[in-house]
């Protein structure tokens, strides 16, 4: 897949369908975050007219459908509104930092008699359950499972967007907001999906990123701080983000550049990738 200007494209280099929701405003000025959600909805259509519907006031930047189907409904440059009240790492309010993907799933289900069904009442086959507890609950429930076609999709999707935007890590909306919601939720297999994309697993925490041009490192989070070496660090070089504050990052530096063994600075995030 590919990204042109801020919108979604097959391999095949068809532009995505987009439904344009009018739920989004202002620009994201770099993302940080992917955030994960179901959208606890009837259907993929039914989700799509919800999230494009201006009462609704809400919205996310894709949805992808059971069957692996996917509508972008807002451009990944603008804020989506997905999030919510919300905080990670120091961070407040996801919508301005984070690009968001909901999955079409009925979300937590309840037991009746010896069935599972959803919150609108449809019932769900055994096979379609998983029976899981939540991280933030103190019991096992039922989850509507995920199709397979749907996290091969998500999986793709999320690499080209983790790629493309150099985004940090991705993300529950039960993470950002764990008091309030339950999406992905158990059944959705984080820790892998995780693995896959960003090469490292849940407990692991490596920051490991290279520069894609010569790129000064200074004293402060602002481009008024002093260098710290005349010449800037060459583009390659391999650094580890210790701390974060807007669109810079605090650094330490990996490779020995020229005489310095052990610099540690302030650098811009535009020109980051992942290592
Ligand atoms: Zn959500």
């Amino acid at each position: 897949m590919k990204i042109k200007k801020h919108f979604l494209f097959d391999n095949q280099n068809n532009q995505i369908r987009y439904a344009p929701s009018p739920n989004c405003a202002g620009k994201i000025v770099i993302p940080e975050y992917l955030v994960i959600h179901f959208t606890a909805g009837r259907s993929m259509q039914s989700s799509e007219k919800w999230l494009t519907d201006p009462t609704a006031k809400a919205s996310a930047h894709l949805i992808i459908g059971r069957d692996g189907s996917i509508v972008q409904l807002v451009s990944f440059n603008k804020k989506a509104w997905h999030a919510g009240l919300s905080q990670w790492n120091g961070r407040a309010g996801l919508n301005s930092y984070s690009l968001g993907i909901e999955l079409d799933n009925a979300g937590k289900l309840k037991r009746q008699g010896n069935k599972w069904v959803t919150w609108f009442g449809e019932e769900i086959p055994d096979e379609d359950v998983i029976v899981a507890q939540h991280k933030h609950e103190i019991s096992e429930s039922g989850w509507h499972a995920y199709t397979k076609e749907q996290l091969e999709t998500a999986l793709m999707v999320s690499a080209t967007l983790v790629q493309k935007y150099n985004l940090l890590d991705i993300v529950g909306h039960d993470d950002i907001a764990p008091k309030r919601k339950t999406d992905p939720g158990p059944a959705f297999p984080m820790e892998n999906f995780r693995a896959h994309i960003l090469g490292r697993s849940e407990n692991e925490d490596d920051m490991s990123f290279i520069t894609t041009e010569t790129l000064n490192i200074r004293s402060g989070p602002s481009a008024r701080y002093e260098k710290l070496i005349p010449n800037g660090l060459p583009k390659g070089t391999k650094v580890v983000i210790l701390e974060a504050q807007e669109s810079w990052r605090f650094v330490d530096v990996f490779d020995s550049v020229g005489e310095e063994m052990d610099l540690q600075g302030w650098v811009h995030m535009r020109y980051l990738k992942r290592a």
